[in-house]
């Protein structure tokens, strides 16, 4: 189901930006197109000023002159002489003049219809000559054109040059330039699969191990859940067939299971509750070493049960108070100090202690029992995780320390785990 989620995030993303990427670079194009062709134009114009001003000049057009400007400025001149070719069209080799006569009448009549919408070109330059420019595509040629046609009043005789520049090269200009933007869009194309694809990847990376933990945590759950479960079913039907005497012990065993059910549906409850970010955490100012005298009187009574000797450490002066939900963090102790007693052995030590260093408190409960390997050690704090030495104590679900964990993460605290020196492990909660 990943993948496909993956796969279409994917394509979204590399195409929503290869659209923009698209869209911009046509604009881009269109922008720099109409630039050049401009400028060409505005180039083209300039030069006819200019060889119009030469024509003015000469008193007879050389045809040297117009050989050299046709070579010069890449242009076709076509010399009219009151309408009439003027010789200068016949010196070239034969079929290269006849395309150029083509060329020369669709010019012309490309000028005359544009004569005929904007008529007042004729009069709006000098009245001893004018030209006019435009564009026209040439169907003989398969080309476009630039054209100017220049008339000049002389004596008596009207002459007009027509000059022709090609677009030719402004259009392998505009060619080369539109292959390598989409050279470069598909490059930016490809490059930007690649790097959704890996930024999708690593956006979705927590919510598949999430969805594993949630997996994992369901079958957890259902695995703890059956053994008691399965306990009291059996018992309720003993109880049936059972003498009255034996029924009590039936039904002990049933209150016994439930109450084993019921403490782990609460730890289940405040894992979703914390995960769910729906954990009532009530901060307000307090004061550590109290709590932890309290705990400490609530857990002496079990330690003495199984001979462990249970010590507290209160720094001589008063600590700053801190900013805690009390009970939340006297449950981390309780926790804390109830693995100590269930992983100690009889006769074994454990100390409770508290000291206040650079703005935080640190609170600890070491023991002398089992320890933790330092593989252990790295999944601890994970949901239903036990260390295969103590998965035969009764009552532990692996879920009290990563309740712990929540807890004082929420409190923006930290919990680790160390070697004690005498073997056994410490637990130290900074907040
Ligand atoms: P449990 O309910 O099984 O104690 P926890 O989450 O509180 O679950 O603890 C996880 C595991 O960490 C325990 O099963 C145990 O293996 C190990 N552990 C916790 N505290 C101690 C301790 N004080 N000494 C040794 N092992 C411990």
């Amino acid at each position: 189901m990943f993948k496909k989620v993956h796969l279409h995030l994917t394509l979204l993303c590399a195409g929503i930006t290869a659209f923009i990427m698209i869209v911009m670079s046509l604009c881009y194009l269109y922008v720099s197109e109409e630039g050049l062709y401009k400028n060409q134009f505005q180039a083209f114009k300039n030069d006819i000023n200019t060889i119009t001003t030469n024509l003015e000049q000469q008193s007879v057009i050389s045809m040297e002159w117009l050989s050299k400007m046709e070579a010069q400025g890449n242009y076709l001149f076509f010399v009219l002489d009151n309408g009439v070719p003027f010789l200068y069209n016949q010196l070239k080799n034969y079929d290269e003049s006849i395309l150029e006569d083509q060329l020369m009448q669709e010019a012309l009549e490309h000028y005359n219809n544009t004569i005929l919408i904007y008529p007042d070109v004729r009069t709006s330059n000098s009245y001893v000559s004018y030209h006019f420019e435009y564009e026209f595509s040439s169907v003989s040629t398969n080309t476009k054109y630039f054209a100017s046609v220049i008339s000049m009043g002389r004596y008596a005789s009207s002459l007009e040059i027509i000059v022709l520049s090609s677009l030719t090269s402004l259009e392998k200009q505009i060619g080369e330039q539109r292959f390598h933007f989409v050279l470069i869009d598909l490059a930016a194309i490809l490059a930007l699969t690649i790097f959704s694809w890996i930024f999708t990847g690593k956006l979705l990376n927590p919510i598949i191990e999430n969805q594993q933990k949630q997996i994992q945590f369901v079958a957890s759950a259902s695995h703890e859940l059956r053994t008691p479960l399965a306990v009291i079913l059996s018992a309720a039907e003993c109880c049936k067939k059972a003498s009255p005497q034996k029924q009590e012990g039936f039904l002990k065993t049933i209150r016994q299971e439930g109450l084993r059910m019921s403490s782990l549906v609460n730890d289940m409850l405040t894992l979703s509750q914390s995960d769910g970010h729906r954990f009532s955490i009530q901060m307000k100012p307090v004061e550590l070493d109290t709590l932890l005298m309290n705990s400490y009187e609530a857990f002496e009574p079990l330690a003495k049960e199984k001979s462990i000797s249970l010590s507290l450490d209160l720094p001589d002066e008063a600590l700053p108070l801190c900013n805690a939900d009390p009970e939340r963090i006297s449950q981390v102790i309780s926790i804390l100090l109830h693995n100590a007693i269930s992983y100690t052995p009889e006769q074994g030590k454990i100390n409770i202690s508290l000291f206040y260093d650079k703005d935080n408190h640190y609170l600890s409960v070491k023991d002398n029992g089992i320890g933790i390997s330092d593989e252990d050690k790295k999944k601890i704090f994970d949901r239903f995780y036990r260390a295969e030495k103590s998965r035969s104590t009764k009552g532990h679900f692996g879920l009290g320390l990563s309740i712990a964990y929540e807890i004082v993460k929420a409190h923006g605290g930290n919990i680790y785990i160390t070697d004690a020196e005498n073997g056994g492990s410490e637990f130290t909660v900074v907040l």
